[in-house]
């Protein structure tokens, strides 16, 4: 087939106009077609946050509207994820709500945890109780592992001043300066296993 240069770009100019005229068609029946739903962000506050589950400390939006949470993502505008969240991040809104595999509506999640619990000896029952109370209970049994485990001097006499009996792992959302406090607390119990939990 010969075609001259003007043939060419009036062949080549009618075919790109109609696949144009197909894309906007097509397009604008999308779109015709989205704007009669409702928007799941409509009406709702955002908030920013910061992921719990690793010390990567990705960024968040939390959509909320009337006091109920309605959408969880990657903040864009979040120097660490610019937008991005692992598939761990991107569940974080089950830790509050989930979806009932019944009716398919969205839920509190039954299995979230919100106050401290207790497991008694010899019980297979974990009871709620109160932070006074589970505070007090920490204390007492960290004074009482500490007094029965503490190591004065070693074998060779030398002075250690340690427990080998506990350990203390932080968890990955806290900072450089909170584990600094949390290091100097613990090493002046004496403690020796000292980590915390980054990216684990
Ligand atoms: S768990 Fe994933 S989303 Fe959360 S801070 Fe770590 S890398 Fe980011």
């Amino acid at each position: 087939m010969n075609l001259s240069r003007r043939g060419f770009f009036k062949a080549t100019g009618a075919a790109f106009a109609a696949s144009m005229a197909f894309e906007l068609s097509s397009q604008s029946e999308a779109l015709a077609f989205e704007s009669g739903q409702d928007w799941k962000l409509v009406n709702t506050e955002e908030y920013t946050n910061i992921c719990c589950y690793c010390a990567g400390g990705c960024g968040s939006l939390c959509s909320v509207r009337n006091g109920e949470l309605i959408n969880v993502e990657g903040d864009p505008d979040h120097p660490v994820n610019e937008g991005g969240l692992c598939p761990k991040g991107a569940a974080m809104f089950q830790l509050r709500n989930v979806v009932d595999p019944e009716t398919r509506e969205v839920v509190k999640n039954p299995g979230r945890v919100t106050s401290p619990m207790v497991r008694r000896p010899g019980s297979s029952e974990w009871e709620k109780i109160g932070w006074a109370d589970a505070i007090k209970a920490i204390a007492r049994k960290v004074k009482d592992t500490r007094d029965a485990t503490f190591v004065e001097t070693d074998d060779g006499g030398l002075t250690v001043n340690h427990t080998p009996g506990m350990a203390s792992l932080g968890g990955s959302q806290q900072n450089s300066e909170e584990e600094y406090l949390i290091l100097k607390a613990m090493r002046s119990l004496g403690l020796i296993a000292i980590d915390n939990q980054a990216r684990v």
